[in-house]
C-alpha cells in the first residue's frame, strides 16, 4: 500500500443515530468486513458507481441499519423507503422515494438512472417501475423485515429509535467518484414523508471533484442545502473538504437538526464528520488502512 499506487478511496456510513450505552460491536464488525470487500473491488478496478451501489445494497440487506431490511414502519405501520445514487463522472443520477416491497431500494434507484429518462420516481410509479425491471420484491413483509410491520412507533421496543440511513462514497482507480444513500427514514414518520436521502443535491451528490452522502434530520438537511451546498463550499468557496462538510452540518444544527456526512475528493481525501452523538462509519484508501467506528472524535 503506497501513495504512488493508483488512488482509490471508500467511505461508508450506517447512519448518525447511534446512542451511548448501546453495543454496536456487530455493526462495526460488519462495516469493517464490508469496507475491506469494497477495497478489494476498487483495487481490482471496479467502477466507483458499482462499488457504492454494492456497499449500500449489502447494508440494506443486512438488517443492521435503518435502511432496507432494518427499516421501521411509518405511522400507518407501512415500510416506505427512499434511496438515491449519483455517478460523478457523468452526473447521471437515479432515485426512488416512498417505495414499498423491494429488497434493494438502491438497486431500483440504479435502474432508474440506467434504464429510464427520469432522475426520480416516487410512490406507486416507483413500485411499478421496480416490478417491471425485475427488482426483487420483499414478499411477506413480516417474514422479511426485522421489525414487525403493521404496528406503530409506540408499539416498538428497540434501542435505536431515532433515525438511521446507510451511504457510501468512492473514488475509483480511474479517477471517477460516486455516491449512494438509502434510508428507512425517521421513526414515526407520516405516510408519504420524504427526507433528504432521495433528493439529489440534498442527501447525495457526486461530480468530478467530490462525492458526498448525508445522514441526519432530513428536513433540516434539505433546508440547509445538504450535500450540494457542501460540494459548492469545497469547489467554489475555498473551504477544505472538512470545512465544507462541517459548515454545512453547522447550518443543519442552526436549524435545529443534527447528523453527519461522508465525503471523498478526487485526490482521495476522506471526510467523515458528524454533530450528532455518533455516526456508524468506515473508510479505506490507498493511504489509509481500513477502519470502522461508531463514536469517537470526528475532527
Ligand atoms: N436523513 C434521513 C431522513 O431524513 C434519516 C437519517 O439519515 O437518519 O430520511
Amino acid at each position: 500500500m503506497t501513495s504512488s499506487s493508483p488512488r482509490f478511496a471508500l467511505a461508508l456510513h450506517g447512519g448518525a443515530g447511534p446512542r451511548a450505552g448501546v453495543d454496536y460491536g456487530e455493526v462495526e464488525a460488519h462495516l469493517a468486513a464490508l469496507v475491506a470487500r469494497g477495497e478489494g473491488l476498487l483495487r481490482g478496478g471496479a467502477a466507483s458507481v458499482d462499488v457504492v451501489e454494492e456497499m449500500v445494497r449489502d447494508m440494506e440487506e443486512s438488517g443492521l441499519y435503518v435502511a432496507g431490511r432494518g427499516s421501521a414502519p411509518n405511522l400507518h405501520g407501512i415500510i416506505e423507503l427512499d434511496a438515491s445514487i449519483m455517478d460523478g463522472a457523468t452526473q447521471d443520477a437515479g432515485s426512488v422515494a416512498v417505495i414499498q416491497d423491494v429488497v434493494s431500494p438502491i438497486g431500483v434507484a440504479r435502474k432508474v438512472m440506467d434504464r429510464s429518462p427520469s432522475v426520480m420516481l416516487a410512490g406507486d410509479g416507483a413500485i411499478r417501475f421496480a416490478a417491471a425491471n425485475d427488482c426483487a420484491p420483499v414478499g411477506d413483509p413480516n417474514a422479511y423485515y426485522v421489525l414487525p410491520v403493521g404496528v406503530s412507533e409506540a408499539d416498538l421496543t428497540v434501542t435505536d429509535m431515532s433515525h438511521g440511513t446507510v451511504g457510501a462514497v468512492a473514488l475509483d482507480v480511474h479517477g471517477n467518484l460516486a455516491a449512494a444513500t438509502s434510508t428507512g427514514g425517521v421513526f414515526g414518520k407520516p405516510p408519504g414523508r420524504v427526507g433528504d436521502t432521495p433528493l439529489i443535491g440534498a442527501g447525495t451528490w457526486a461530480d468530478q471533484e467530490v462525492a458526498i452522502s448525508c445522514t441526519g434530520t432530513g428536513e433540516k438537511f434539505v433546508r440547509a442545502g445538504g450535500a450540494l451546498t457542501a460540494a459548492h463550499r469545497f469547489e467554489l468557496a475555498g473551504d477544505t473538504l472538512e470545512e465544507a462538510i462541517w459548515n454545512m452540518l453547522a447550518d443543519v444544527k442552526k436549524l435545529g437538526g443534527d447528523g453527519g456526512a461522508i465525503a471523498v475528493s478526487k485526490t482521495g481525501e476522506i471526510a467523515m464528520l458528524f454533530n450528532s452523538d455518533g455516526m456508524k462509519r468506515a473508510a479505506v484508501s490507498n493511504t489509509l488502512p481500513a477502519m470502522s467506528m461508531t463514536f469517537g472524535a470526528c475532527r
